[in-house]
């Protein structure tokens, strides 16, 4: 099965070029009035979500991304009566990570590949789904995992960013496409898997792929058009050509040495996004650097701005305002792209505006939101890149035991941070932040082979350095944070790391799920555990809540995946993969039972000996380090992604017998599993092949005769 690839659309291709953003639609209905019944969220809804608690407007419950709920007839007297009320399967085994929308009785979402479904939020029956038909070969530049994180509905209609850069807007009611715009340059490695926003008539997008070599930057389309209004770089392109901005002007003073323009130079705009509508700033958290080493990236050092900041911009016109860095000259993948929270709080006795952030740097963040002055900072779980934090301007003490240049060096957090995308959640009522913690270590160093490689993994670091991490150095667990005493208040420990994300409610509860796949409620005030349920797999994304005709509803994609459950390997092995993601909806006596699992994936039957490896170790040891540069990112350390991808140590004696086939000519693109042709030669597909044979003779040797 061949799909027909947005990249090959030569309507697309030449409106790019002549910088038409807009492409008329076959099928589609343009211009077609924008006040529907449908979907009718309008700038005043979106201004006042949180007195709708009934509905779920926007990504995090309200432009202030609190992901707070004033419902509470489900509450901690009563949660443990809570049960299934319906669930709905999306067909799919990568991971869900979509926050559902829910509009005046539908529910919108997204699962893999960029696919929105709508369905009636009482029943769960299906209304409509559309499929943006992405192509298996952009999910080789996805670098975690082929996920979107939600939809924006606005003036009758959803809007959702595609993986392969597309921005679409769909009729509400029906599905149908209005109006779809190329956001990114499709020769580039760009991909989108944030859920877009909509401020004043404007729906705000950007996208990820620093990994790849790519340049970040925000845009802002018309709602009711899809043209452009504006774009925000937030790195210096090449410095021969004229910048666009005076921000990055000033910028561009701290990029030092190197050729940064050539590889993107990163600060993708991949996740968080607020709004203050009285102060009318637009909140937009920036990526790490690309590549991730920055003795390459810009080896006379510099704090490379806006890399790894929080960025105030005007909404309608892009105009940068005030920005905070939390990781300058970031060396380790330290995005702040992480959920952003609006809060009001009395901070030495004064109300203050403040934004808090729990970045991937292991620092949680209150910043005043005016000015985006540093009012305080403290480390949430173990921090070894840096020796603390400067009480006045909020910049970190470096630690020249991180200094990887000469050897290679663990690091706490990880890449995957202390705190990854799975949003938090804050109560006003126990003025409690509730973040998805994690304790993971990496191991640094530099990749003395690096070049850039267009489209291919181009961090400049040594990944397979990750694959000798110990296990036992992994742990997640839900934080309750006291921004105000800037200390824990509770904790409660989970199985392993990359657990869901948080949901509060004035039911004095809070809702996670888990990468051991549960789904729980515990006390917001103490963590005291109150109820949970099996997922069926595990979870990553967030819960929200609902309520129709006096009935409160819980509702929670569920669906392992992510960059953890790809590239953990063994660490990232969730006790809670089986079935398939599930859209699982709770309410107080529910009945419903989990749906059957899918059938397994075909393995390497138990008496099958593995094919005999007949490598020197030079070849095994090229295919390992091929293998973490091009493969490693889906299909895990050591080639586990269990749960997600199959495990390519149990694979079959037929898969072995069409390996280059299958890496070389697609013979399974149907399956999303891309070619290869171009990046990697045949006798390096033999390397590779010949690493996974030797991995699986050595896990499954007892079974070899
Ligand atoms: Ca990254």
């Amino acid at each position: 099965m061949k799909v027909q690839g947005p990249r090959n659309h030569p309507a697309r291709a030449l409106a790019v070029l002549l910088g038409l953003a807009v492409i008329a639609c076959g099928g589609g209905k343009p211009q077609q009035p924008l006040a529907t019944p449908v979907g009718a969220v309008d700038d005043a809804r979106l201004r006042a979500a949180a007195d709708e608690p009934a509905n779920w407007l926007t990504h995090g419950g309200g432009y202030a991304e609190q992901r707070y709920s004033r419902l509470d007839r489900v509450n901690a007297e009563n949660v443990a009566r809570l049960g299934l009320a319906w669930s709905f399967d999306t067909g799919t085994r990568r991971g869900l990570e979509a926050t559902p929308i829910i509009v005046d009785g539908m529910l919108y979402t997204t699962g893999s590949w960029s696919k929105v479904y709508a369905l009636d939020a009482r029943t769960g029956s299906l209304r409509w789904t559309w499929n943006p038909e992405v192509a298996a070969s952009v999910g080789a530049l996805a670098c975690c995992d082929v996920v979107n994180r939600g939809v924006a509905v606005y003036g009758g209609r959803v809007y959702v960013g595609v993986l392969d850069g597309r921005l679409a807007a769909l009729d509400a009611a029906t599905g149908e496409l209005v109006w779809e715009v190329q956001t990114t340059d499709p020769e580039r490695p760009y991909t989108i898997t944030g859920a877009p926003r909509v401020v004043k008539g404007k729906v705000i997008i950007g996208n990820g792929g620093a990994e790849y070599g790519v340049r970040g930057y925000v845009s802002a389309y018309d709602a009711r058009s899809g043209k452009l209004a504006w774009r925000f770089y937030t790195v210096p392109g090449d410095p021969a050509h004229r910048f666009e901005s005076p921000a990055l002007e000033r910028a561009a003073e701290t990029w030092k040495g190197g050729e940064w323009w050539k590889v993107g130079g990163g600060g993708t705009v991949w996740d968080s996004l607020a709004y203050d509508p009285e102060l009318d700033l637009l909140y937009v958290g920036t990526g790490n650097g690309s590549p991730w080493n920055k003795f390459v990236r810009s080896p006379g050092g510099g704090d490379n701005l806006y890399l790894a900041s929080i960025l105030a911009l005007r909404p309608d016109s892009g105009e940068l305002v005030w920005h905070f860095q939390t990781t300058p000259g970031d060396a380790f993948d330290y995005t702040a792209t992480q959920h952003m929270i609006l809060a009001d709080l009395e901070i030495d006795g004064a109300i203050r505006k403040v934004l808090m952030q729990a970045p991937k740097n292991g620092f949680f963040y209150v910043l005043d939101r005016e000015t985006g002055e540093f009012l305080s900072g403290d480390a949430y779980v173990e921090v070894t890149w840096a020796k603390g934090l400067d009480p006045q301007t909020g910049r970190p003490i470096p630690n020249p035991e991180a200094d990887y240049r000469r050897e290679s060096r663990t690091i706490y957090p990880s890449t995957l941070g202390g705190h990854n995308w799975q949003p938090m959640s804050f109560n006003p009522k126990t003025g409690l932040v509730y973040i998805p913690a994690q304790e993971i270590p990496a191991v640094f160093g530099m990749d003395p082979d690096w070049r850039y490689r267009p489209g291919e993994w181009n961090t400049a670091v040594d990944m397979t350095l990750t694959v000798e991490l110990p296990r036992e150095l992994v742990s997640g667990h839900l934080l309750a944070w006291d921004p105000r005493k800037r200390r824990e208040a509770w904790r409660v420990e989970h199985a392993s790391a990359w657990n869901g994300g948080t949901l509060t409610t004035a039911g004095n509860l809070v809702f996670q799920g888990t990468s051991s796949g549960r789904f729980a409620a515990y006390r917001a005030d103490s963590g005291m555990p109150l109820w949970d349920s099996p997922a069926g797999t595990g979870v990553i994304a967030a819960p929200v809540t609902y309520a129709i005709g006096g009935i409160q509803y819980v509702a929670i994609m569920a669906g392992w995946g992510g960059a953890f459950a790809l590239v953990g390997g063994d660490a990232g092995a969730s006790l809670g993969v089986g079935r398939g993601g599930q859209l699982l909806v709770f309410r107080l006596d529910g009945t419903a039972a989990l749906p059957d699992p899918p059938p397994p994936r075909p393995t390497r039957p138990a008496d099958e000996a593995p094919l005999r490896v007949d490598a020197s170790n030079e070849m095994i040891a090229l295919g390992e380090a091929l293998f973490s540069k091009n493969c490693m990112v889906c299909h895990g350390a050591g080639a586990v992604a269990p749960g997600v991808l199959p495990d390519l140590r149990h694979s079959t004696r037929e898969v072995h017998e069409n390996f280059a086939v299958i890496v070389l000519q697609g013979a399974r693109e149907g399956q999303a599993m891309p070619s290869f042709a171009g990046r990697l030669t045949a006798a390096e597909v033999s390397a590779v092949q010949a690493y996974i044979l030797d991995l699986a003779a050595q896990e499954f040797a007892p079974l070899s005769k």
